[in-house]
């Protein structure tokens, strides 16, 4: 994903657009969601010469497709970002200004890498905790069960008593198998 701009070098105001296509990198997302590797990745990207460099400006749009935090369920949705970087002819001209906006550089090939910028913009724009929706009730702490096939989904709380006779039968079982494996 790399940018010629030899043409626009020296020539501040002139611009030129990139409306293309390109496949995605591999390791566009988080731990749930992302961007799948080699899916479309949409560039409507204008470049501009600039005195100190080259402006980059536009949007990059994706699919997100991943999992849902709370109940796992497959979610995807349409990801657009603007894209608003400036790349500068040499490194002299990285004035930082206290702010940690990063800046990049001309490479000295002339061309703009396109890649890390897109990467930085569409891996922040992507949830911690992608949910299906925003009210998903997720599954029961208990079994696993999905709450939204039977929202009065809910377990007997075990009487103490019973539980303790439950935890005795474990005792005697678990005694049984023992004895199975010594005879
Ligand atoms: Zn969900
Ligand atoms: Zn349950």
């Amino acid at each position: 994903m790399h940018v010629d701009v030899k043409e626009l070098k020296g020539h501040p105001g002139a611009q030129r657009t990139l409306s293309r296509t390109v496949e995605a990198p591999s390791g566009l997302g988080t731990v749930l969601v992302g961007i799948a590797e080699h899916s479309d990745l949409d560039l409507d990207l204008r470049v501009e010469s600039v005195h100190e460099g080259v402006l980059l400006t536009g949007t990059a749009s994706a699919e997100v497709t991943g999992q849902c935090g709370r109940c796992l369920d497959p979610i995807g949705y349409p990801l657009t970002v603007d894209v608003m970087q400036l790349y500068t002819w040499t490194p002299e001209a990285n004035q930082t200004d206290g702010d940690d906006e990063e800046t990049r550089e001309v490479t000295a090939e002339l061309t703009l890498e396109l890649e890390p910028v897109l990467r930085d913009l569409l891996v922040s724009a992507l949830p911690f905790q992608p949910v299906c929706r925003a009210d998903c009730p997720g599954l029961c702490s208990q079994c696993g069960f999905r709450m939204e096939d039977d929202p009065g989904h809910a377990h007997e709380q075990l009487d103490p008593r019973w539980a303790a006779l439950a935890s005795l039968a474990d005792t005697l079982n678990h005694d049984d198998e023992d004895d199975d494996a010594s005879s």
